[in-house]
C-alpha cells in the first residue's frame, strides 16, 4: 500500500532530504524527536522492514552509517541514536537521531 513516504519518494509532498541515491532517500522527519532527526529509507515501497531482500537490506544500513556521519557533521552530537519503529508510517524507516542531552529529546 502506498504511504505518505512513497509520495515523498514521487516528489507529491515535499520533504527536507539530506541525502539520497538510486535506491535510497534520507529526510528530516516531520515531527522530530532531537533536531536532526532524519529517516532513512528504501525507495521501493516494503512495509516490513525485515522483509526487504537482503542486499537491499544491507545496502539500507550502510546508507544509513553514511548518513549518520553527515548528521554528526551537521549537528554535533555525542551520538546518534538509531530506532526501528514503524508504528505510524508501513514503509520501512530507520530513524535516526542525535543525542546530546536525553532531556533534549521530545518524547
Ligand atoms: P513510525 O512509523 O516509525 O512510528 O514513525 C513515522 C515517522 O514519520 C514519525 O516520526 C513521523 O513524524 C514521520 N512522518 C510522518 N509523516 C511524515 C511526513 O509527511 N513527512 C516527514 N518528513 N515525516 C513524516
Amino acid at each position: 500500500m502506498p504511504t505518505i513516504f512513497s509520495k515523498i519518494v514521487a516528489g507529491e509532498i515535499p520533504a527536507y532530504k539530506v541525502a539520497e541515491s538510486n535506491d535510497y532517500l534520507a529526510f528530516l522527519d516531520i515531527n522530530p524527536l532531537a533536531k536532526g532527526h532524519v529517516l532513512v529509507i528504501p525507495k521501493r515501497e516494503t512495509d516490513y522492514l525485515f522483509d526487504i531482500k537482503d542486499d537491499e537490506y544491507m545496502g539500507l544500513w550502510m546508507f544509513a552509517k553514511i548518513v549518520a556521519q553527515g548528521i554528526k557533521n551537521v549537528y554535533p552530537c555525542e551520538r546518534i541514536g538509531v530506532a526501528v519503529v514503524g508504528l505510524e508510517v508501513a514503509h520501512a524507516h530507520i530513524h535516526l537521531i542525535p543525542i546530546n542531552n536525553v532531556d533534549d529529546i521530545n518524547f
